[in-house]
């Protein structure tokens, strides 16, 4: 379990710990190589649940893995069950992260225990709890099947939210009309455009990465050609140590070409939503290439950044993983 954000726990089932095919391009890599030292999992819904009753501030949990869709119907309700009983007034929203509509829609619609998932699903959503997918999509044909889509429509049909993203990868997706299309189909099928990701550094970066400046163009372009109705898209992001880091633009201040980027996440609240800017870097791919603009020494966060970390060490042994 990790708490990372002030709203949002991250859980880890240890059931969930595979997929259902293995992206190259994902830095969850130590989830499926059976280096236990590294891995996240716990069996434990009672430590979550306690702690989700404990800390008032957390409304938010998200099954994440691996992919926590990959569990059979009554294993998925033994983690369910005990944080539905439990009553928990400030748990509001349950979030499911999952690549199972791309790879593997018949979870929901013709497996065996498909009904019986709808049907614990039916219950957190009759409970007063949101339930909202973070779905991966990664392409626009991954939404073209029929199963997909009957899968989806069996989800929102029972008041599911499906919040799709997805990391912008060469060779892949780095297109501005891959994407509106994206944006366009996911939008038809009811699910919610919610984020471009930059690949992370970890893993294959290098062969799946593009430039922060080319992510950026590649977005403005894409939003450009989609109507309002799409533009719940927030990106492109990077997720790093401060936070969700979303690039804004590149432009010119006081003679000084800059990134102007700001959190969408921070480690603080209060790092929410202010603008900041980097140095421009032409080839730069990650948070890590980015100095501070006009001479400053550091970005305002990192002198607060560095001291939650000396307090807080698992912070910065976790990082990776999220
Ligand atoms: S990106 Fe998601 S579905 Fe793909 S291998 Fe990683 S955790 Fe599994």
């Amino acid at each position: 379990m990790q708490h990372k954000y002030q709203r949002n726990s991250l859980f880890f089932p240890s059931q969930g710990q595979t997929c259902h095919a293995y992206c190259t391009f994902c830095f969850r890599w130590p989830q499926f190589v059976g280096m236990d030292e590294l891995k996240f999992a716990t069996k434990e819904v009672s430590l979550l649940r306690d702690y989700v009753q404990s800390h008032k501030e957390v409304t938010d949990i998200l099954f994440t893995g691996g992919d926590p869709m990959i569990m059979k119907a009554k294993i998925f309700a033994s983690y369910i069950q005990p944080l539905l009983d439990a009553d928990i007034p400030n748990l509001q929203t349950i979030r499911i992260g999952t690549k199972a509509l791309g790879y593997w829609p018949y979870k929901f619609t013709t497996d065996d225990d498909a009904g019986e998932m709808l049907t614990l699903f039916e219950a957190i959503i009759k409970k007063g709890i949101n339930l909202s997918f973070m779905a991966h999509f990664s392409h626009p044909v991954e939404l073209e099947t029929p199963a997909v889509k009957e899968a989806i429509k069996k989800l929102t049909n029972i008041g599911v939210q499906i919040r799709t993203q997805s990391p912008i990868l060469k060779h892949i997706n780095d297109t501005p009309e891959i994407w509106a299309d994206m944006w366009r189909k996911q939008v038809n099928l009811n699910c919610i455009p919610y984020y471009m990701f930059i690949p992370r550094d970890t893993g294959a970066q290098e062969y799946f990465a593009i430039t922060l400046e080319n992510a950026w163009k590649t977005f403005r372009n894409a939003y450009q050609q989609v109507s309002g109705v799409c533009r719940t898209v927030r990106g492109p992001s990077m997720s790093c140590t401060p936070g969700k880091v979303q690039i804004l633009g590149v432009t010119e201040i006081k003679g000084e070409k800059v990134f102007v980027l700001r959190m969408l996440q921070g480690r603080n609240p209060d790092w929410v939503a202010k603008p900041f800017f980097a140095k421009y870097n032409q080839n730069a791919i990650w948070m890590d290439d980015l100095k501070p603009a006009f001479n400053a020494e550091r970005f305002f966060f990192e002198d607060e950044l560095e001291w939650r970390f000396n307090e807080h060490v698992n912070d910065a042994e976790t990082e990776r993983f999220e």
